[in-house]
């Protein structure tokens, strides 16, 4: 597998490397850190919500991707999508793109929780894409998080049954990366 890894321009880039690193050590994944910056147009941007339209920014990204790999973008803007006051990320299978929207993931926190929200969050929306739906174990990296709480509580790994799923459709996960 592929990932190309994108950013706007307010996203430090050692954020990137990290997400790269765990990336690479959980899925055995090749990953690239682009190294421009993407521009989000103004036309996606509520400037009443102060937000992006979450759907819109990956619609934007995928324009960018290579044909065979899987792109993510950390966002440096809120977002929201058509029904939910925000999202922390957000993927579109199908276009084989996510994104992950990290304002709110700083909230009330010491320095150390924000990179590993951060990894939580990108290897869950990937997950999206490889064809993983929620899940109902607290701790699993699937469970859906509607606060940072739900976030600090999970894990950034699968549990025994999301990694049976990726197994089958030909990912190969780490075992370090498996709940027991
Ligand atoms: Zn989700
Ligand atoms: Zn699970």
């Amino acid at each position: 597998m592929l990932i190309q890894l994108f950013r706007t321009r307010n996203v430090d880039e050692r954020i990137l490397e990290d997400v790269a690193l765990s990336l690479h050590s959980i899925f055995m994944a090749e990953v690239e850190i682009q190294n421009y910056y993407i521009e989000l147009p103004d036309n996606i941007f509520d400037s009443e919500r102060m937000q992006y339209l979450a759907d819109a920014v990956i619609y934007h990204v995928y324009k960018y991707k290579s044909l065979a790999a899987v792109a993510i973008v950390l966002v440096g803007f809120d977002a929201y999508i058509k029904g939910l006051n925000f999202v922390f990320g957000l993927a579109i299978p199908h276009l084989k793109t996510a994104a992950v929207f990290l304002p709110r993931l700083a909230a009330v926190t010491q320095a150390a929780l924000f990179p590993e929200r951060i990894r939580k969050e990108v290897v869950h929306e990937l997950g999206h894409i490889l064809g993983l739906k929620h899940c109902s174990r607290i701790n699993c990296v699937m469970s859906f998080s509607n606060s940072v709480t739900d976030i600090d509580r999970k894990t950034v790994k699968f549990c025994h049954k999301c990694g049976k799923i990726l197994e089958s459709k030909g990912y190969r996960i780490s075992r370090e990366f498996l709940l027991l």
